[in-house]
C-alpha cells in the first residue's frame, strides 16, 4: 500500500481538474489543517480542526480559537511573544518605580534628620517645622 499516488496525495481526490499549480497549493493547506496538534491544556496530541478558526481537543473536549488551517500560526506566536515581553516591561519599569519611590522616602527621612540637626542650632528653624507640621495637620482635618 505504500505510495498509491506518487506526488498527487491528498488532492488525488481532485482528479485532473483545477490545474496543477492550484492542486499543489492546496495540497499543503489540506494536509496541515488535517494534522493534529499538541493540546495546550493537557499536553497530548488530539487538537483536530472543527472548522475555520475552531479547534477542538479530543481528549479534554476544550475548544479552542486558532488559525484557519493551522492551531498555531505564525502570526498569533509573533503576537504572543510581544505581548508577553511588554507584560515583562511594564511588571518591570513597576517594580523599579517603588524601588526608585523606597529611596527617595530614604533620602527625605536623611534630610528631615539634617533638617532637625539644624534646628538642633538655632531656634529659628524650630519654628518654621513646627508651621510646616501646623499645616499637615490642618490638611488632614480637611
Ligand atoms: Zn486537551
Amino acid at each position: 500500500m505504500e505510495n498509491r499516488t506518487a506526488k498527487v496525495g491528498i488532492t488525488g481526490k481532485y482528479g485532473t481538474r483545477y490545474g496543477q499549480k492550484l492542486r499543489k497549493q492546496v495540497k499543503a493547506i489540506e494536509i496541515l489543517q488535517r494534522m493534529k496538534s499538541i493540546c495546550p491544556f493537557c499536553g497530548k496530541t488530539s487538537i483536530r480542526r472543527e472548522a475555520v478558526g475552531i479547534w477542538k481537543c479530543r481528549a479534554c473536549r476544550r475548544s479552542i480559537a486558532g488559525g484557519a488551517f493551522e492551531f498555531i500560526t505564525t502570526a498569533a506566536t509573533t503576537a504572543k511573544t510581544t505581548i508577553n515581553r511588554l507584560k515583562k516591561n511594564l511588571e518591570l519599569t513597576k517594580m523599579k518605580e517603588d524601588f526608585e519611590s523606597d529611596e527617595e522616602d530614604i533620602k527625605e527621612e536623611k534630610k528631615e534628620k539634617k533638617i532637625s540637626k539644624k534646628d538642633n542650632r538655632k531656634d529659628k528653624g524650630k519654628d518654621k517645622k513646627d508651621n510646616k507640621k501646623d499645616n499637615k495637620k490642618g490638611n488632614k482635618k480637611k
